[in-house]
């Protein structure tokens, strides 16, 4: 009846990961979950291309920049916050193409392309490196350029600075050399660090407060959870102010009445009915985000919610901050024979 949303199975995305100016290319092909955050996918290009991940990166798609170096959700800043997207949110199609930036010193650039969109395949842990040719360049050396005089200079004994790259290099370096075992077993160390906990903490964070609740979007226009569905107990209503991020828009606070067990700290929202408030409320402001993905943040505290409602802009995001509290768990509410309990009563506003 309740399973986390994380659980369910996302698409798997097939990545092309090419080198820009790589002669003959430097690549990488890699299937993914759609629903791995960009900062995730940082880490899994680091792995697979073989950096070391000590300079900056960030990821540009089309116009728009994702990255780690600004502020949480900070509208104003160019750099959007990595952890706010996804893969599947950021390249929704096969073909599509986005650059990720790594050092922007040597400033190496990769093409990723969504070469396939599949199906899980059974038995498969993800994410996989699948094929790749060629070692990832030795970390400041020049960028690409400067890469292809490291490799004139140490293939030829002639160079005047062999002698100072190899030892600049420490060992003997093979460019064409590529371990796909060595790639994936670095990538299965990820996934098991990768376990529940780790995906709590992946998840964005925004709120300074301990997060409270699971929260759960009811997708079923006809169905009143009168009854808990994970304890059984009766349901509560009771109004929060729910904070809420919208993809090209930002955040947006949305008083909502919400189903509310206490004992299991338990809120479903109606989906129809939270979309409905939404666009209503966006229709004057911005009504061309209307549709677009959302995400339910959390709570904020009603107080400072009220303030923020009758004097707009004396709420600072650090404040927003201040008074949030993420949701612990979102849930995904499944269909389960047996399971609903529809009151009949549409008592919810
Ligand atoms: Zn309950």
């Amino acid at each position: 009846m309740l399973t986390p949303a994380d659980k369910k199975d996302a698409p798997i995305y097939q990545l092309k990961v090419t080198l820009t100016g790589s002669r003959p290319p430097i690549w990488r092909r890699i299937q993914i979950s759609g629903e791995t955050h960009l900062h995730k996918l940082h880490r899994i290009l680091q792995i697979v291309m073989g950096w070391e991940d000590y300079h900056l990166h960030q990821f540009v798609v089309g116009e728009r920049y994702y990255g780690t170096s600004q502020p949480d959700f900070d509208l104003e800043m160019e750099v959007k916050d990595e952890r706010t997207v996804t893969l599947g949110g950021v390249a929704p199609a096969v073909g599509q193409k986005f650059t990720y930036e790594y050092d922007f010193g040597d400033s190496w650039e990769h093409e990723i392309l969504v070469e396939k969109i599949l199906k899980p395949a059974p038995g498969v842990r993800y994410p996989v490196c699948i094929k790749g040719k060629r070692a990832c360049p030795p970390e400041d050396c020049g960028g690409i350029w400067g890469y292809e005089s490291f490799l004139e200079a140490i293939r030829d004994p002639n160079q005047p600075e062999h002698e100072e790259m190899l030892e600049w290099i420490g060992e003997s370096f093979d460019p064409e050399a590529f371990d796909l075992e060595a790639v994936n077993r670095e990538l299965a160390a990820l996934r098991s660090d990768g376990d529940e906990g780790e995906e709590e903490r992946d998840r964005p964070r925004f709120g300074r407060l301990p997060p409270r609740y699971a929260f759960a979007l009811n997708p079923y226009e006809d169905v009143r959870f009168s009854k808990c569905p994970q304890c059984y107990e009766p349901t509560r209503l009771r109004k929060f102010a729910l904070l809420i991020y919208i993809e090209r828009f930002g955040l947006l606070s949305q008083g909502k009445t919400c189903r509310c067990c206490p004992g299991c700290e338990l809120l479903i929202v109606h989906q129809d009915e939270l979309e409905a408030q939404l666009a209503t409320g966006l229709w004057e402001r911005a009504p061309e985000v209307i549709g677009n993905d959302y995400f339910v943040v959390g709570t904020v505290e009603r107080k400072i919610w009220r303030r923020g409602l009758r004097q707009p802009q004396a709420l600072s995001f650090e404040e927003l901050r201040r008074h949030t509290a993420d949701f612990k768990t979102i849930l995904e509410i499944e269909y389960e024979p047996g399971g609903w309990y529809p009151s009949g009563r549409s008592n919810e506003s």
